[in-house]
């Protein structure tokens, strides 16, 4: 097993197969035999991960994964995981099979929030919590930890799909109403501020930061007209991908899966005295309060979710934090706008140009369907995935979260201006 000392854990799997030849494990390549796993012990404890000088780019996996989440997360991100996968820390143990109330998945929730919190500048005032369920669940959550009951009123903006959604579950644990709609024209634009029409006794304002699957992003935030002076945000899919002044907002929340880890974990940024007060049919996981006075541990959390978002926050620390984050950002964004509409209408991005998305571009080729799919086929081969629009409107989408490089975008336009030369 000499050579097994000198390979990655992926080979490792293969070199136990071959020195335990058993029907079953040819057969079934995910059983191994026991006693295999066994001899190959001394080399999974020190693994020798492809060194992160071997792979220098997203790109140099094979593909640019424009995918809108689960997305591409930092290359550096996932090689320090597969470094310490097998071994977490010396610990001889793997992160995911470790106690979650063991000392070292505390210094990794910890240092977790630690540094998302140094990331946004969360102030004291806001818990931090990692929760389970996705966004989705948060559509509930809300007006279950906000209103008294039912019959309370609460304000929704309703930009696109995901603001409809969580309008249409806060109906049920709430007395919800739509304060604007986009919907007549077709979620391509926002609201002028004094046009969102606020109910003064609602408990708080929703809206929807980044509309993942029409495009459109909000570049400020209305002042909640409500009493208690809430505002609510899903930020899923541009969380961390800016500075946002946290003290704003009443609750932030936004499943991982876009800007900074796997799905599983949700992170909610919850004002503190807006904890305690859920409904009393909440259960007890959708409950704020379980969670702040628990730090996130009142249940097993998704401690590998978790762990990943740790790197993340510790990669867009050490890149400069989320305003050296956002310029890029805004620089990716920019040119594959720039090429959309310097096409002659041969792109076409539906979305107003002042709350255009940095996170997810929709577009359409005028051409028709039939190119878009031609396009879409042409870009997968040459390694630019996951590119189709979502099945509700069509069309291409180009998702370019923190950790698309550069480079992915660049090719993408290239691949755009060649395609349009040769398909006019
Ligand atoms: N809100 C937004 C803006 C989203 O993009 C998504 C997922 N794409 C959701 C909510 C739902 O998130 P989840 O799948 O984590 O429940």
């Amino acid at each position: 097993m000499a050579a097994a000392t000198t390979t990655t854990p992926n080979s490792l799997l293969l070199h136990r197969r071959a020195a335990n030849p058993s029907p079953s494990a040819a057969a079934s390549p995910l059983l191994l035999p026991t006693r295999a796993a066994r001899i190959s012990c001394t080399a999974v404890a020190t693994p020798t991960p492809s060194s992160p000088s071997s792979l220098s780019a997203a790109g140099d996996r094979g593909v640019y994964n424009f995918a809108a989440g689960p997305a591409t997360l930092p290359l550096s991100v996932l090689q320090k995981a597969q470094a310490e996968l097998v071994d977490y820390r010396g610990s001889g143990m793997s992160i995911m099979e470790m106690s979650h109330r063991g000392k070292e998945f505390d210094a990794a929730i910890k240092k977790a929030e630690s540094d998302l919190r140094a990331l946004l500048a969360v102030p004291d005032t806001h818990e931090v919590l990692f929760l389970q369920g996705g966004a989705t669940t948060q559509f509930a959550a809300v007006p279950l930890n906000l209103c008294a009951d039912p019959s309370v009123p609460a304000d929704f903006v309703v930009s696109g799909s995901w603001s409809d959604k969580a309008f249409k579950e806060a109906k049920k644990f709430s007395a919800a109403a739509v304060a604007w709609s986009g919907k007549e024209g077709k979620y391509t634009a926002l609201p002028r501020f004094d046009d969102i029409k606020q109910n003064p006794e609602a408990r708080f304002l929703h809206i929807c930061s980044n509309e993942t699957i029409h495009g459109v992003e909000y570049k400020d935030y209305p002042e909640p007209k409500n009493k208690s002076g809430i505002l609510v945000a899903d930020m899923s899919s541009n969380f961390c991908s800016k500075p946002v002044d946290v003290s704003r907002f009443g609750v932030i929340y936004a499943g991982a899966q876009k800007n900074v880890g796997p799905s599983g974990v949700t992170i909610a940024i919850v004002r503190k005295d807006l904890v305690g007060d859920a409904q009393p049919i909440t259960p007890v996981m959708l409950d704020y309060k379980t969670h702040a006075d628990n730090a996130s541990l009142y249940n097993t959390p998704p401690c590998f979710a978790i762990y990943i978002c740790g790197l993340v926050f510790e990669d867009l620390l050490a890149q400069g934090g989320l305003a050296e984050v956002e310029k890029k950002n805004a620089h990716k964004a920019g040119i594959l706008y720039d090429t959309i509409d310097a096409s002659g209408g041969y792109y076409i991005c539906p979305v107003e140009k002042s709350v255009r998305s940095l996170m997810n571009v929709p577009f359409t080729l005028a051409k028709g369907g039939d190119f878009e799919k031609q396009f879409i086929a042409e870009a997968t081969k040459e390694g630019m995935v996951q590119l189709k629009g979502h099945r509700s409107v069509g069309g291409v989408r180009a998702s370019i979260y923190n950790a698309m490089p550069l480079a992915g975008v660049e090719k993408l336009v290239a691949f755009m201006k060649d395609f349009q030369a040769r398909n006019p």
